[in-house]
């Protein structure tokens, strides 16, 4: 299964991300995650990233794109992936489309989650990271699960979140008639517990592609 993921910043992707990769055995391919992984360690590539991160703005194509181009010559995406955070724009997708026609391995499907913007800002703000393997959570001290210790994202605080929502409506939501068109979308409801938004999506999914 090759596989996509959009939906506004806190519409429950990340999360959902880690259960729908888990159920079909595919990697969770973030490329928020690779970005934070290469500022903790200090990387030129994170040092690129940081301001852009920290102000909500899109990291520079040309960076993001070599960065998942290389990410799917690795040897653990020969049964599929699941992409989190990227594409992000239109020039983004037309990268990825052209990747995955050279090697022949075209995506199965790209699965929407849709979300009100009130729930989205209430989400936002009252989440929190776990900063070993940046998984997200909610009203908790140590991460769900792994036992890290969690923080309060620099993107997740209240100024920068307006500043990602029209970035998402700007860039991205275009993204979504590109797929569209492509015969390829899937829009399930994010609101309601994980549980069900994981069950409703894997149906939908298996009924389109394995
Ligand atoms: P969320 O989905 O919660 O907004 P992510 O963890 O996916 O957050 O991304 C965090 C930040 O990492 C983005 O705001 C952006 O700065 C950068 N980033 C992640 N993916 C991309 C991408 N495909 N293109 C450009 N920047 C990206
Ligand atoms: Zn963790």
């Amino acid at each position: 299964m090759r596989l996509i993921l959009l939906g506004a910043p806190g519409a429950g992707k990340g999360t959902q991300a880690v259960h729908l990769a888990k159920y079909f055995k595919i990697p969770h391919i973030s490329t928020g995650d690779i970005f934070r992984a290469n500022l903790k360690a200090g990387t030129p590539l994170g040092v690129q990233a940081q301001s852009f991160m920290d102000r909500g703005e899109l990291v520079a194509d040309s960076v993001t794109n070599e960065m998942v181009k290389d990410r799917l010559t690795h040897d653990d995406v020969a049964h599929g992936f699941l992409l989190d955070g990227f594409p992000r724009n239109v020039a983004q997708a037309e990268v990825l489309r052209a990747i995955l026609a050279e090697k022949k391995t075209p995506l199965h499907a790209v699965l929407e989650f849709s979300l009100a913007n009130e729930e989205i800002v209430a989400r936002l703000s009252s989440r929190r990271t776990c900063k070993d393997c940046f998984q997200p959570s909610v009203g908790v001290d140590k991460c769900p699960s792994c036992g890290g210790d969690v923080y309060q994202r620099e993107d997740d605080k209240a100024e920068v979140i307006a500043r990602r929502l029209e970035v998402y409506q700007e860039q991205t939501a275009p993204i979504i008639s590109f797929y569209r068109n492509e015969g390829l979308l899937i829009s399930v409801s994010a609101a309601g517990n994980v549980e069900d938004i994981t069950a409703s999506a894997i149906s939908a999914l298996s009924r389109v592609a394995q």
